[in-house]
């Protein structure tokens, strides 16, 4: 019986999830935000009322046009790109949208417009590369250590303007990192391994459950010296080329 109360609601979520016309490929307002909870994405992710969801703009294929509408990407597309759901990745979800605001006030995000600074946090270094479309590879996304885990220079391309982004010092619930340090350290019982998560998730909830700006704090950067590419020269991206094509 509960599980078919289950599956009634979240038909009834997705049956609001879907409402907006699907129309062409690329045509007209596609807004679909799958928010269903699933096993590896609690209800409250999706729910709570500052949790960050991104708007983003690229191309229809290689060597295609700029898209005439958008996608939604939600924290559970980055878990699923990610792997897991931790702290980091809704810290760097959120403080990326911080950035979004003040680069794009419009609420698009143009990845074919965007490079970015992170650390080597498996966590916040995927989120950057998949909210912006940066790529080592093509010396887009660079590392630099010296930043914190969820600190990030972004940089829109095209205007130059760039800013930085990172989490408030008070925001940082230090229990977190003193138990991530046990955890580091190989030294720990099944029991500290739980504790650890629940840490991050409660971290996680707090950080959605109010405005971002009282976690993050964004500062315009000028003269900033990006780092060397960490990859060899293996040659430059090319699929965002004729983004701007004319169409006759
Ligand atoms: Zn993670």
């Amino acid at each position: 019986m509960g599980i078919l109360i289950k599956l009634g609601i979240s038909l009834v979520v997705m049956a609001f999830l879907f409402i907006a016309p699907m129309g062409a490929l690329d045509a007209g307002s596609l807004a679909i935000k799958d928010i269903a909870p699933e096993w590896y994405f609690p209800e409250w992710l999706g729910t709570s009322l500052h949790a960050p969801s991104f708007q983003v703009l690229d191309t229809t294929n290689k060597y295609g046009r700029y898209a005439k509408t958008n996608k939604i990407i939600t924290l559970k597309d980055l878990i699923k790109f990610h792997g897991h759901f931790c702290g980091g990745l809704v810290e760097s979800a959120g403080a990326l949208r911080m950035a979004f605001d003040r680069l794009f006030p419009d609420g698009i995000v143009d990845r074919t417009d965007l490079r970015i600074v992170s650390n080597n946090s498996a966590c916040g270094g995927d989120v950057a590369a998949y909210l912006t479309g940066a790529r080592l590879r093509f010396a887009s996304h660079h590392i630099d250590n010296a930043l914190k885990e969820s600190e990030f220079v972004i940089q829109k391309v095209s205007t130059g303007e760039t800013v930085r982004v990172r989490v408030r010092t008070e925001a940082y619930p230090t229990e977190v990192r003193t138990q991530m340090k046990k955890i580091e350290s190989g030294k720990f019982t099944p029991r500290e391994l739980d504790r650890f998560q629940d840490l991050q998730w409660d971290y996680a909830r707090r950080l959605i459950t109010r405005p971002l700006q009282e976690s993050f704090m964004v500062e315009k950067v000028s003269d900033y010296q990006w780092p060397e590419p960490i990859c060899k020269d293996l040659g430059e991206r090319r699929d965002n080329d004729y983004k701007n094509a004319p169409e006759k």
